[in-house]
């Protein structure tokens, strides 16, 4: 029988302020069938999209993405924040509650015309995932799917990244 994951999901109140209730995935990866069995049906979305490589932001796109890629044998460029990446960089920046943040890939990160998936834990306001499209598009890359555990629907994150196919294993 499939497993029920939202069972390994813990919904805290008022973190990191109040008024908002943080999905933390810990359980899920704590629990080895869990972790297993999700990351097995992100590999098969993934598949079925005859995929180069995988990109994901810090630090829980690295959770998500890193399995991925070594299942399927190809390979994976970490999205970074300022100051964190050692060669030359492309950035992309995008927008907080208050102010901006921004992301970094190495240059070489991807080659033009690879297909790329692109990943993380949850998708909320679409922000993140929006500028890790950006910078994977900007070396030539083509984003084929992007892939979470995930997905905040009343942030309406899908929005942000309309035309991009979405796959997320549960939605809030
Ligand atoms: P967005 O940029 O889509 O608004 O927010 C998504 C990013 O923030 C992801 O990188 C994700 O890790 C983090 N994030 C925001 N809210 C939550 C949450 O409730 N739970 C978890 N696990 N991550 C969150």
């Amino acid at each position: 029988m499939a497993l029920d994951f939202t069972k390994y999901i813990a919904s805290v109140r008022d973190y990191p302020e109040e008024g908002i209730v943080f999905r933390d995935i810990s359980p899920l990866m704590a629990d080895g069938q869990a972790y297993k069995e999700a990351i097995g049906q992100l590999v098969d979305y993934a598949k079925d999209k005859d995929v180069d490589m995988v990109v994901g932001p810090e630090a829980r796109g690295f959770i998500v993405g890193c399995p991925i890629a070594y299942e399927l044998g190809i390979g994976f460029a970490p999205a970074r924040k300022e100051g964190k990446l050692p060669r030359e960089t492309v950035k992309a920046t995008y927008d907080l509650e208050y102010g901006q943040s921004a992301l970094y890939l190495h240059k070489d990160a991807i080659k033009p015309g690879q297909k790329v998936i692109v990943t993380d834990d949850l998708l909320a306001t679409g922000g993140t995932i929006g500028a890790t499209i950006k910078l994977v598009e900007e070396l030539g890359g083509i984003v084929v799917g992007t892939a979470f555990i995930i997905e905040l629907k009343d942030l309406h994150g899908r929005d942000k990244i309309e035309g991009y196919d979405i796959f997320s294993l549960m939605e809030y």
